[in-house]
C-alpha cells in the first residue's frame, strides 16, 4: 500500500512535471514564432507559403496514415505506413532504405530516408511508424473535430509529427533548397515497444545518429499555425 501510494505520488509528480514542460514548450513556441514571424526572410516566407499551400494534401495523407492500424506488433500495418512514407520521400529526391530486423525480434523494421551533401549541418530528424493501438483495440478512425483539431489512432503520437517532417522537406524541395544537404529522416517501426535486445533493434539508428550534427525529434509536437499569407 505504502509502495503504491509512493508510486502514485511519483506518477502525479511526473505528470505535473510533464504538463509544466508541455506548457512551457507551448508558450516558448508561441512567443518564438510570434517574434520570428516578423523577422522572416523572403526565402523563409516562401517556405511557409509552400507548407500552407500543400496543407490539404498534408492533411489527406495524415488521414490515410492514421486509418492504417500500425500497432507495434502489427508488422504488416507498420510496414504499410512505411511504404506510403517511403514513396513520398522518393518523390522529393531522398534515398530510402528499409532496415530489416531479425525475425526473432518480431518487429517490422525501420524506414530511413536521406540526402547526401556538404551544405549546412547534418540533420537527423526522428519520427516513428508504430502506435500503441493494436488491431484488437477499439477502432478510432480519423475524424476532424474542428479547423485545427483531429482525433484518431496516432494522430498526435506521432503520425502528425511524421507529417511535419515530410511537409517541411517537401516545401524545401520545391524551392530547390535540399540540394547538397545531408539530411536523414529516421522512422523507427518499434518506438512504443522496442524489439529486444535494444542493441540489435537500435544499432542502425544509433550508428546513423552519431554521424549527425543536430538531432530533432518531432514526437507529440503538433501545433497548427496558419501564418498570414506573404505573397
Ligand atoms: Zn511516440
Amino acid at each position: 500500500m505504502k509502495h503504491i501510494r509512493k508510486l502514485h505520488t511519483r506518477k502525479r509528480y511526473l505528470l505535473k512535471l510533464y504538463q509544466m514542460k508541455r506548457l512551457s514548450l507551448f508558450l516558448f513556441l508561441i512567443f518564438s514564432l510570434k517574434i520570428h514571424a516578423q523577422k522572416l526572410t523572403a526565402k523563409e516566407k516562401q517556405i511557409i507559403n509552400g507548407i500552407n499551400k500543400q496543407m490539404p494534401q498534408t492533411m489527406q495523407l495524415l488521414e490515410q496514415l492514421v486509418n492504417i492500424n500500425s500497432g507495434t506488433h502489427n508488422i504488416e500495418g507498420v510496414k504499410n505506413v512505411g511504404i506510403i512514407l517511403k514513396k513520398e520521400f522518393d518523390n522529393i529526391g531522398f534515398t530510402t532504405e528499409w532496415i530489416s530486423l531479425p525475425d526473432s525480434l518480431k518487429r517490422a523494421g525501420h524506414l530511413v530516408a536521406h540526402t547526401k551533401g556538404k551544405q549546412g549541418k547534418k540533420l537527423f530528424l526522428i519520427g516513428h511508424l508504430d502506435t500503441v493501438f493494436e488491431p484488437d483495440m477499439p477502432a478510432n478512425p480519423y475524424k476532424k473535430l474542428n479547423d485545427s483539431t483531429a482525433t484518431g489512432q496516432g494522430v498526435v503520437d506521432m503520425k502528425g509529427g511524421n507529417m511535419m517532417i515530410l511537409s517541411a522537406l517537401q516545401a524545401l524541395h520545391k524551392l530547390g533548397l535540399l540540394k547538397n544537404t545531408a539530411i536523414t529522416a529516421y522512422f523507427t517501426g518499434d518506438e512504443e515497444k522496442s524489439g529486444s535486445p535494444d542493441s540489435v533493434s537500435r544499432a542502425d539508428f544509433i550508428k546513423r545518429a552519431k554521424q549527425a550534427d543536430i538531432a530533432l525529434g518531432f514526437e507529440e509536437v503538433i501545433i497548427y499555425f496558419e501564418f498570414p499569407a506573404t505573397e
